[in-house]
Parts: C-alpha cells; structure tokens; sequence
C-alpha cells in the first residue's frame, strides 16, 4: 500500500472548523492518520511547511468538451488541466454531441474518465432531452445511473412550465437543478455587459436583467416547488440581493460565482481581446464588489471555474464572432489567493469551504473534508508563491484566458486523489 506523509503544513478544514498546523498519514485511498510529529518509514515525503493543507477542491462547472468536440478539450486533457489546478473531482456540463440526457450517456462519461481521468468526474446530465428545451430527460433514472445534477448549461431553459416540471421531478430524488439563467430575449446578440463601457466600445451588450429575470423567476419555482436549485456563474449585484432574500426565506437556493467574475470587470474588454468574452460578460465594478461580498457572506456558496476551453479559430476571430468562454481551471487558485484571500475578503476555512466542501455538499459526494477514515482527496497550496500566467504551458488544450501574462500569487504545489500523486 502506498504511503504519503504531509509534514508540518497548514490543515485546513472547514467541516471540522480545524485550521491548524498537524502532520497527514495517507495510507492507500484513505487518511490513516492526523496528528502532530508523524513519523514513520517507507513514506513518500511531503514538506509542507507555510503550506495550506485544503480538502482536495471541487469544480461544479467545467466543459470537457468530450465527446463531440475534441478538438478543444478532451476528458483526459481537461482532468489533467484539473489536477494541475488543484481540483479532485469536477462536475461536467452536458453540452456535448451527443448531449449527456440518457443513462448511456452518463455511463459513458464514467467509464472513459475512469480509464482516461487523472482526477474524478461527475456527469451533469440535461435538464432535457438534446438540450432543446422541448421535453424533459428521464431525471428518475438519470438519478439511479449516477447523475451528479441537471443542468442545460449553455441554454436557459426558456419555458417555465418545462422547468417548473423538471423540478416537480428533481425534488423527488432531492437532486440539485442547476440553472444557467439567462433570458435569450433580453440577450439577444450582446457580446460584453450592457453599460457604459459597451456604449463606449460601441459593441451590443447583454444586460444584466437577462440574467435577473431568470434568477427571480427560478427563486419564485423553488418556493413552489421545494426544489433545490442552484444558480450557476452568478454575475450581477442584484441576482446576489435576490438569492440573499431568498435564502433568508428559507428558499433552497444557492450560487455559484466564477474566478472571472470576482477579479476582472467589464473595463477588461477596452481593447476588443476575445479571451475577455465570456457568457454571463464581465460585469460593472458594483456588480464585482457584490459578488465579492456574497462570497463573504455565504449567500455564494461556491466557486466554480466554468472552465470553457475553446480552440484557437474559435477566439481569433473578430470580438462580435468568437466563441463565449475562459479556460478555467488553472488560474482559480491563483485568482481566488490574490483577490479574496490576501486581501482578507475570506479566511482559508472559508476559502475552503467555498471551493470544496460546499460543493461537496451540492452534489452529495463523500468529499470536501479531511478526516482519518476519509478519503485522501487533498489538494497543498502554497500562498505565498507568485507566479506569472502563462496559457501556453495550460495543461488544458483551451489556451483561451485574459489572464495571460498577470502576476498572481498563489500556486497548487500537489493534488492527491485517492491517495495517489496526479
Ligand atoms: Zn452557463
């Protein structure tokens, strides 16, 4: 049995509350032991002083691109992207060719992240069938094949009776509905947040009631229907405002914001660089200040990359024509170390917590904490590290990132899944 020993590294772990300097015994799959001054022969050694000791982190929302788009990410480069981030496990989104809205499909995506993930994959299946917003997917046997949650990410689901059925059904099984809230009327055409940064660049913009329209409209099914919803990549101060009452009201909501969305606004796009499209857009700095604050305050339950990698000929192109999207996955440590960490905005636990044991608790996995006798999914990162983005050396084949070249501070040093290295 393989054996790694962290020595002397920050344990953070925001289920036990624990923030604490101890030793870590893995031993196999599981944590064998935590204490102090561990000793013992045969380890792989691991020095982990002025390190953070995280739960191993959780992506809830990335785009593997497999099958049917290869060419810009497959189930084995995204995992690799993942591990190099510092994320165990990653939930993945179903817009793919075939979309994942059949129990084939979800035993597909197991089977070949088995054989070809270097971390654990979770398949998000579609709300409906093709993602074509028409007719619900089988969600029962969905369940009982191992669906993480139902999302028709990249589409809203534009009729209520269909969503308010979809979560009629969702909550039977207490399955989490994860909706991408955008109402394609009011966004129609928009390329980059509607203000005055878009009237200035003279470009469409996408307002931010196609977002809020939505979230109110799926705070207004949840009360209805008892349904957890989750509110994916929450981008305007007052979809914040609204999932803050609603939680309050004792609604079963909860949020999700991405990296891009605490660290950049919508001044970024000055220059028409493609890698700064993105779907929600890049907000106005009110709307980055509210996001923040509800990352303090929990009202955002989670981080989550919406890793989009995309090829080349999909963002060279002109601003109005390329492709939505950021690859994620490697700079969300960095980018939440410098913009919400260093800054005090959270302490580690809570930084833990929002990007692992929150979403672990989403999609009711057996991860998210450190515990003898759990498992040794751990991720080590270094804080005080600074380095510079480079989307050449991305693991993920998605170079596609407005983040190239920045300085940040932060670094994933190891991710363990299992107990093994990746
Ligand atoms: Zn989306």
């Amino acid at each position: 049995m393989e054996r790694i020993l962290i020595k002397g590294g920050r344990l953070i772990d925001p289920a036990s509350g624990i923030d604490a300097v101890k030793d870590i015994l893995v031993e196999g799959s599981k944590i064998a032991k935590i204490g102090s001054g561990l000793n013992t022969d045969d380890v792989t050694l691991i020095n982990a002083e002025g390190m953070l000791i995280f739960p191993g982190l959780i992506d809830m929302h990335v785009h593997l691109r497999e099958p049917g788009f290869e060419y810009k990410e497959t189930i084995e480069s995204g995992t690799k992207s993942a591990a190099a981030g510092g994320f165990t496990t990653v939930a993945c989104m179903p817009n793919t060719y075939p979309v994942i809205d059949s129990p084939a499909m979800v035993e597909y995506i197991y089977l070949k992240a088995e054989k070809e993930g270097h971390v654990k994959v979770k398949p998000v299946a579609a709300i409906t069938k093709g993602q074509q917003g028409e007719e619900l997917s089988p969600i029962g046997e969905l369940v009982q094949y191992g669906a993480a949650a139902f999302s028709d990410d990249g589409h809203p689901v534009s009729s209520s009776n269909l969503m308010r059925r979809a979560m009629e059904y969702a909550s039977m099984w207490d399955a989490l509905i994860i909706s991408h809230c955008e109402d394609p009327e009011l966004s129609r055409d928009g390329v980059m947040n509607e203000g005055e940064m878009s009237t200035m660049l003279g470009m469409r913009g996408i307002p931010s009631v196609a977002e809020e329209t939505m979230v109110a409209r799926e705070i207004a099914l949840s009360r209805y229907t008892g349904c957890r919803v989750h509110i994916a990549h929450i981008s305007t101060k007052a979809s914040v405002e609204m999932v803050r009452r609603a939680k309050a009201e004792g609604i079963r909501i909860s949020a999700e914001a991405a990296p891009h969305h605490f660290s950049l606004t919508d001044a970024a796009v000055d220059g028409y660089s493609s890698m700064t499209k993105v779907n929600p857009p890049l907000r106005s700095g009110e709307d980055v200040e509210a996001v923040i604050r509800g990352l303090k305050d929990g009202t955002v339950d989670a981080i989550a990359t919406d890793h989009a990698p995309h090829h080349r000929d999909d963002k060279e192109v002109e601003y109005s024509m390329a492709a939505f999207g950021i690859s994620g996955l490697e700079t969300a440590v960095p980018l939440a170390v410098t913009h919400l960490l260093r800054p005090g905005v959270l302490t580690p636990l809570q930084l833990a917590e929002r990007m692992s044991l929150a979403p672990a608790k989403l999609l009711k996995l057996d991860a998210g904490y450190i515990a003898e006798g759990g498992p040794a999914d751990i991720t080590i990162i270094d804080p005080e590290a600074e380095i510079t983005v480079d989307t050449e050396k991305f693991l993920s084949k998605g170079k596609n990132s407005p983040f190239d070249g920045m300085r940040l501070w932060g670094r994933v040093v190891h991710t363990i899944v299992e107990g093994r290295m990746v």
